[in-house]
């Protein structure tokens, strides 16, 4: 488990798990695997680059010789690449089902191929589908509403058919909505800090009912890495345990933070599906000894700090993929 290799560490949560897994001692060696799609940064590596163990591999996922060729230099994978934005499935569900299923299928099919240690198949929360009350255990019925939510559940089967048919290692954590510095601004979080910090207004859908659970990007690459280093092969792991919050407590929030008032806010009809409610029991993780650490209302002030003072990270992104004029996403 020393040489990894890690897809999607361009991408938000990527790019935090490679930083944080380049401090282990018993890392030898981090590959970056990443397309560099419009979500895909190589600045969100920083000084990460200074690192001698440190390659980067622009390429995409779905070229079967190429992942073929890194996957036999490394003994453990981390999959984070992914189409990851709900709205563009509405638009785009074809790239989604490319990127998150066959994408997946051909990492995994290598993986088994060159026997790595182990296959950690990062998803979300959302392929259980809206819970009006309780939480899903990871066995609950995989229920996704979304062309997004889809292609993650289908890939959480092709990476778990790795397991049953071949014995690959492989473990799916799932985790719930990740916020903190580096997203991009498509996202809600950092899509209402940079509108509010231009001055500009904020869109809710329908009442702005939408209830998700908010975790701090640090607290679920911990917990994959927790996952790496100790799940047992062929399980899902749950990892949440942030802050529940409807999506107009959520603007409350970033409006007090950003010194905004509510006649920002303007509210729109609903997008053609939206979950009313996602919520995970997170104790299996847990007993491997998870815990998140970050406090949601200071998480959410740090964030907020980050977009104010990378001004130059995010001005671009609004302008070269149109964010600033669609409305938000949860
Ligand atoms: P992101 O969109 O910020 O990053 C995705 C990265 O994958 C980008 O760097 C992009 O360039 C790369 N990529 C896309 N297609 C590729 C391809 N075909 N080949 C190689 N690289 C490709 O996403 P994120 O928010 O960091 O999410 C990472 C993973 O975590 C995804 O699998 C997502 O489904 C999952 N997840 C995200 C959240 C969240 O709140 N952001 C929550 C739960 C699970």
């Amino acid at each position: 488990m020393n040489k990894l290799l890690v897809t999607g560490g361009a991408g938000f949560i990527g790019s935090h798990f490679v930083r944080r897994i380049l401090d282990a001692d018993d890392v030898e060696k981090v590959t970056v695997l990443d397309a560099l799609t419009y979500a895909g940064h190589t600045a969100n590596l920083g000084q990460a680059f200074l690192s001698p163990k440190l390659d980067f591999v622009q390429g995409n996922i779905c070229d079967a010789e190429l992942v073929d060729r890194l996957v036999r230099q490394h003994t453990a994978v981390v999959h984070f690449a992914a189409e990851s934005h709900v709205d563009r499935s509405f638009s785009t569900a074809g790239t989604f089902l490319a990127t998150n299923v066959h994408g997946t299928q051909i990492l995994a099919d290598a993986a088994m191929r060159h026997s790595v240690d182990r296959f950690v198949h990062v998803s979300t929360d959302e392929v259980y589908g809206p819970l009006l009350e309780g939480a899903a255990t990871e066995d609950y019925p995989l229920r996704p509403t979304v062309p997004y939510a889809a292609s993650k559940a289908a890939s959480d089967l092709v990476a778990l058919s790795y397991w049953h048919t071949y014995g690959a290692p492989v473990c799916v954590t799932r985790s719930s909505n990740n916020y903190g510095p580096c997203q991009h601004p498509e996202k809600i979080i950092p899509r209402f800090v940079t509108r509010l910090l231009r001055g500009e207004p904020v869109t809710l859908h329908d009442r702005g009912q939408h209830v998700r659970n908010w975790l701090h990007v640090e607290d679920n690459c911990a917990g994959i890495e927790l996952v790496l280093r100790h799940g047992t092969p062929g399980e899902v792991y749950n990892i949440g345990g942030g802050t529940d919050m409807s999506s107009r407590d959520l603007t409350g929030e970033l409006l007090r933070i950003c010194g905004a008032d509510w006649d920002q806010v303007t509210y729109i009809l609903d997008r053609l599906s939206n979950d009313l409610r996602y919520a995970m029991d997170w104790s299996k993780v847990a007993a491997l000894g998870y815990q998140p650490t970050h406090d949601f209302a200071a998480g959410l002030v740090e964030t907020a700090t980050w977009y104010r003072h990378n001004r130059d990270r995010w001005a671009p992104l609004t302008r070269a993929s149109g964010t600033a004029l669609e409305p938000q996403h949860v």
